[in-house]
This record gives structure tokens, sequence and C-alpha cells, in this order.
């Protein structure tokens, strides 16, 4: 074998799966010199495993057996996600191979690009609008070819007798009625019969330039109605009738702010899909025409016009050529190439892989985490970051485009980004997924699938609620006791909260080992000196447990301490160096040295019981002062960043529990036991003036909080908040039941 099949769900290698696959999860890596072919197509590099025009795939190696697979039509995204993918995709690419740095990745936006352009009416469509007459005029009395035949007709239907009549019928005598004495009466006779012909080139421009239209509008209408309905998204979030934590309405207007004005956007792309809708109308009745239904369906055309006489000079027939090289320049009609469609696929995957970095690099800019070097290149596919307290180390691969995410304490982070359309699969097709990216896990890491949106959210009301719940929660979210359960979320262009959906996953990763390192505990045995006036500290012995952090009064004098006590160190050196000094000349002077000793062994013993003292001084300040900095990392609130005062907002408990209210604006976080299993359960809640959950809604966290939280929120039975283990999934039950709680709710 000379290749290697990789699921990316895993990053393993697997035996090859023929039979139905899903487009993109599998990786052929070639090594070797054997020639490899995939649809066909000689690859050296690892290369995607992707559909050909037909939705199917080949693996193909000389002097072995074919393997073959499909891969389902419906899992092919469609034109307008394709194309869009394929622009931020090829955006970020560029900035990398042009060794740019965090700071350029975050200039290229995450949505459609040239959004408010598409949402206007095209100088095509203009142009068609005006000349639509011309079209309507062609179908409706198009020109014909007048053909005459020959043929026996009946004497009764005959109009024009052909000149070979006479002596056709002399020969005929079955066409005979009777002979007179003087000549013959026929009963059918060789006539002249004209015949309109419909089928001529140009009414076939014509007829193929209708089908041409009809596709160019029912892409252009989709289109333009996405453009609305993001737009009309966009819009709400501004609007203070907005549902959801305004945090989140807020980021998610600013990443829209800088791109367009979305209510100007919205009135644009109402009244250009009002147009093209007309037009569509228009062109679809055509459809129904004399000459649309004269000319054969199979009749082709090519898209270079050979310029006849009638499309020259005729008044209408002229204006439906200029409108058929008007559409040829628009460069749409080119029927694919198996190997260009095979090249487009496989940047597909790539260009999604990209995008999903972008998100990414995006959601950590939001959560406030920044290179380490914001000069260093992305070239590397590997960069340093730190902020919040945590440092975290990025990577992604280029040849496989899995993404993964560091994080010291704290388990990693492998993002594996596909670009099937998985919501649109079969119900046993979405559960045969969920079951293998679950199993192609482990305990040691979070797996998260991105997928691309699907255009409506109608794809997830078909499908079974459970599924489409799975298809927008998290790994911890979804936990079951000692099961690895990966997390799945939708990203695209067209959607609005794709960086805010990462930004929660990346919260989670980031965030959760934080909560969880409180409270911070060391040992020193010379903590019981100071820790008398110092209430922020729980000391029993030798063991000290920073319980918060210190007020602006109430900090430690150990430096000081410490200090004094070096320079107690270097006083006691001195003696004993004059002391050693007097002992050298009294023996040499031959006096008595008997009390000098004395005084040189009780220095020696003095200046080590000090040496080891400054030693553990030395410690507590250090352990002090990294216990303090992981105390007060807690304090910054996640939503506002505004620090929080350490002894009226925070309070800390046994265990890692605690809690922390923002004083600016009221968000709640902290850490709580979980009343099933042993496991802690990191918490996070801003302050909502109203909402209400709809459990049945999918994506409810997404829409509400957004990056805004950690574990899943629910209301208990007895009032206040619950939040659902990430370890045992106690509460999953019940998260998200219907519930309006107002600012300031306390669990
Ligand atoms: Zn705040
Ligand atoms: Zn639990």
């Amino acid at each position: 074998m000379t290749y290697r099949f990789v699921d990316r769900l895993s990053g393993n290698a697997c035996e090859v799966q023929a039979g139905g696959t899903l487009l993109g999860r599998f990786i052929l890596e070639p090594f070797g010199d054997e020639a490899i072919f995939l649809n066909s197509v000689a690859i050296s590099e690892s290369a995607y495993c992707v559909p050909d025009l037909r939705g199917q795939w080949q693996l193909l190696q000389p002097g072995q057996e074919r393997i073959e697979g499909t891969i389902s039509r419906t899992q092919v995204l469609d034109r307008l996600d394709t194309s869009s993918i394929l622009d931020v995709g090829t955006s970020i690419e560029g900035v990398i191979s042009s060794g740019g740095t965090w700071l350029d990745a975050l200039g290229v936006s995450p949505l459609v690009p040239g959004m408010s352009e598409r949402a206007e009416f095209q100088d095509f469509e203009k142009f068609l609008a005006e000349h639509l007459g011309h079209l309507i005029e062609v179908c409706k009395r198009p020109r014909t070819h007048l053909r005459v035949e020959v043929e026996r007709t009946a004497v009764s239907r005959a109009r024009r007798v052909a000149t070979q009549a006479s002596s056709y019928l002399a020969a005929h005598t079955e066409d005979w009625d009777r002979p007179t004495l003087r000549a013959v009466i026929p009963k059918r006779i060789l006539s002249l019969v004209r015949e309109d012909q419909y089928d001529i080139y140009e009414n076939r421009v014509a007829a193929r330039l209708v089908d041409h239209v009809d596709a160019y509008l029912s892409r252009r209408v989709t289109e333009v109605s996405r453009l609305l309905r993001l737009f009309s998204a966009a819009g709400d979030h501004r609007s203070t009738a907005g549902q959801g934590s305004h945090w989140r309405q807020r980021r998610v207007y600013q990443l829209w702010g800088s791109s367009i004005d979305a209510g100007d956007a919205r009135r644009k792309a109402e009244r250009t899909l009002e147009q093209l809708k007309y037009l569509k109308y228009s062109i679809s009745g055509l459809m129904d025409s004399l000459l649309y239904r004269e000319v054969p369906r199979r009749a082709f055309v090519g898209t270079t016009l050979t310029m006849t006489n009638i499309l020259a000079n005729d008044a209408h027939y002229r204006r439906v050529a200029d409108i058929w090289l008007a559409w040829a320049r628009l460069g749409l009609e080119q029927s694919p190439k198996p190997e260009k469609h095979f090249e487009e696929m496989q940047a597909l995957c790539r260009c999604f892989g990209s995008f999903a970095l972008l998100l990414v690099i995006r959601g950590l800019e939001q959560l406030g985490i920044e290179p380490v070097d914001l000069s260093q290149s992305l070239a590397g596919q590997e960069i340093e970051l730190t902020g919040k307290g945590a440092r975290v180390r990025l990577s992604w691969s280029a040849s496989d485009g899995v993404l993964r995410l560091a994080v010291d304490d704290g388990k990693p982070l492998r993002i594996v980004p596909i670009p099937a359309s998985v919501a649109m699969l079969p119900d046993d097709g979405i559960a045969s997924l969920m079951r293998d990216a679950d199993v192609a896990g482990s305990l040691d890491e979070i797996t998260l699938v991105l997928y691309p949106s699907p255009s409506t959210e109608v794809a997830f009301q078909r499908m079974e609620p459970a599924h489409a719940h799975r298809l927008h929660a998290l790994s911890h979210e979804i936990a079951e006791q000692g099961q690895t359960k990966a997390g799945f979320l939708p990203v695209s262009p067209w959607d609005l909260t794709s960086v805010e959906r990462i930004a929660r996953q990346l919260r989670w990763v980031i965030s959760a080992p934080a909560f969880l390192a409180y409270p911070p505990t060391f040992a020193n045995p010379l903590v019981a000196e100071f820790a008398a006036n110092a209430p922020w500290l729980k000391v029993s012995g030798p063991e000290v447990v920073v319980v918060r952090a210190p007020g602006s009064h109430e900090a430690l004098s150990v430096a000081q301490v410490l200090e004094a006590e070096k320079s107690r160190l270097v006083a006691l050196e001195a003696e004993h160096a004059d002391v050693s000094q007097q002992l050298r000349m009294a023996v040499r002077d031959g006096r008595a040295s008997g009390p000098l000793n004395g005084r040189k062994k009780g220095l020696n013993a003095e200046i080590t019981d000090l040496q080891s003292r400054i030693g553990f001084l030395t410690s507590l300040e250090a352990d002090l002062a990294a216990g303090v900095a992981v105390v007060q990392s807690l304090l910054a609130c996640p939503t506002c960043a505004s620090v929080a005062d350490p002894r009226r907002d925070f309070k800390g408990g046994p265990g890692h529990r605690f809690s922390c209210e923002c004083p600016d604006c009221s968000t709640q976080w902290g850490a709580e036991a979980c009343p099933n299993c042993t496991a802690w359960i990191p918490t996070l809640l801003p302050a909502v003036t109203s909402w209400t959950v709809n459990e049945a809604e999918v994506g409810w966290l997404d829409r509400f909080l957004g990056a805004d939280s950690l574990a899943v929120p629910y209301k208990l039975e007895r009032g206040g908040l619950g939040y659902v283990c990430p370890s045992c999934g106690h509460g999953r039950a019940s998260a998200g039941s219907g519930f309006t709680f107002r600012q300031g709710a306390t669990a």
C-alpha cells in the first residue's frame, strides 16, 4: 500500500471506507513513487475524499482493484454556500501564505463578502428588465421557416396541386375514384402542403435564453432572500426588541456594524427582491409560449452565438441576441470539467478549514486572548497566546485542516471542520455520524465538529429534535458519565452567530480549568507568623489556602520581613568574618582562643538557621504571589472586564466553590458542586433583563447567552437556577425548560 486513508474525526489511519461516506471526512495521504488516482485525478499530496460530478468517488492504484464509494448529493453545498466559503477561505489562505500576522487575519470579515453589492439590482438585470419586452414578443410571435412539402392528400383537402400530380396519378390506379370517358376522377392526389417550422436556430436561441435566464433569476432570488434574512437578523440584534443578553447583541452588532448599515441594506434588498421576482415571474410565463413549446427541449445552443440575418437585423431578435451576449459575459454557463470539479471540491474542503481558523482567531480575540508576539507570522501554523491569566497554544494543519488549542492545566481542544451539509442528511445518517464522532474521540481531549449552517432553520425542524439539539451542543453540554461525546456546531459566512458559537467553546476550554484551579493551595512552615491578620488565607498548620484576593490594605509583610532578614544575614556574615579573623590572630599570637571559638560556632548555627528561614520566606513570597494571581484573575468580569472587589463581590468556600458578581453589570460567575456526582461545575451567567426560553427552540443557548456561558443553566423546581453537570449530565433533562427571569436573578 502506498497511501494512508485517514479518518479526520479521529486523526487515525483506517481501512478504506467503500460505500457511502461523508464529504470531506476522510483524507488520502499518498507516499512513495507509485501514482494514485482519486476520481481519475493523479494526486501527489494529501487530498480529501470528495464526490465527482455523479456523486461517486473512486480510488485507483495501477495493478490493484479499484475501490469505489458514493457520497450522496444532499451533502454537497449549494452554489451560494460554496462560493462564500471559497471567498472567505481564500482571503485567509492569502493572509497566511503572504506571511501575514494575527492582526492581518482579524482584518478579514467572517461574513459573506460583498453583501451590499450583491443586494443591489445588477447591471445584467437592469439590461434584462429593459429589453424583456423583445424576448416576450419573440416568444409570442416567433418567426418561422415556411416549409412546403408534397403529400398525397384526399382531394377534398388539397389546396394546391403539385406539378407532378398528373403523371403520378396516371401510374397509381389505387388513387382513382373512378374513371370517366375523357378523364380520371381522383380520390387522392399529390398536393403542396405548407407548414410553419418553428425549430430554427434563432428560436432555439430564444428558448434556451429563457432557460438560462430562468436559472439565473432563481439563483439570484435565493441569494437576495438569504441576504434579506441576514440583514433582518442583524437589524433585530440592534433593536432593543432583540432577545438575549445585550452583551451578545452588542458583539454581534459590532461584527456586523463594521460591514454595513443593516437597515439601509435591508430596504435595498427588499426592493431588489421585488424586481427579481417580477422578472422571474415574466420569464417563467414564457415557458408556456408557442415558441418555447415548439422548440425541442433538448435543442442545444453553444454559448457563442452565430449572428444570422434574423439575429442581426430583426428588431426583436436583435435584442434577444443582445440579452444572450450579456448573459454569456457573466460567464456562468461553464459545464464543469471533472478535473476542475475535483479541484474546486478540494479547495472547498481546505477553505472551510481556513474559515474555521478565522472563526477561532476571532473568538479568541473576543475573549481577550492575544499572541505573545503580535508580529509573529501565521505561516508557521502555530502560535503562542496569552490573556485572562491563561497561556494557550493554537496550531493548525494545512494538510488535514484540523485545529488544536492546547491550554495549560486544561484538556486540549480538537476542531474538525467538515464541509458536508450535515444538516441535510437523513436522520440515520446524522445518528451514525454522531456515533462515529463519539467513538473517535478520547476522554483526554475535547472534540468539536464544525459543519456548514444550512440555508434555513427548516432543516433543523425537519430532523428528530434530539438530533437538532445535538447539532448545536458542545461536548460538555451533552456529557454522560465516563463517555466521550463530540460537540457539533454550525458555522457559515451566512450565519451571524458563527463567531459567537466558537467563542462559547473557546471560553469553556480556557475558563473552566481556570475556575476549577480555585482555590490555590500550598504548604509553608512560616505562614502562621503572617496569617494572623490575613482573613483572605485559611491556614491549618503549614497548609495554606488562598481563599480570595487580598484587599488593598491586606497585603502581608512577607517582602519587608524577607528584606530585613537578608540584611540581618549580611550583618551576621560580616560578624562571622570578623570573629574568624580575630581567631586566626589569636592562634598566631598564642592567645587563648576558647571564647572566640564558641562565638564562631554560635554564629555558624545562627547563619544556617537564618538561611533556611530566608529560603522558606522566598518560597512563601513566590507561592503567595502565584496564588494571589489565580484568585485575582477570577475577579475580572468575563463579560464587561470590570474588576470585582475581593471582599464585597467575591465569596470563597470549601472545595472549588466560589462565586463572584460584577459590580458594574451584575454578571455572576463561579463554581459549584454537582448534586449528583463529585464533579465541580464552572458557571457564568450575565444579568439578562428578561428572557424566555422555549425548550423546543434549537440553539437557544446561542441566541440568548452566546459566548457568555459555561455550564448550561436551567431553572430549578424550587426556584433559582441549576447548571447541567459537565461530567455526568445531571440536570440536562431540564436544560432550557421554559423560564423567564429578571435582572440579577440568583441561584
Ligand atoms: Zn461585568
Ligand atoms: Zn455530575
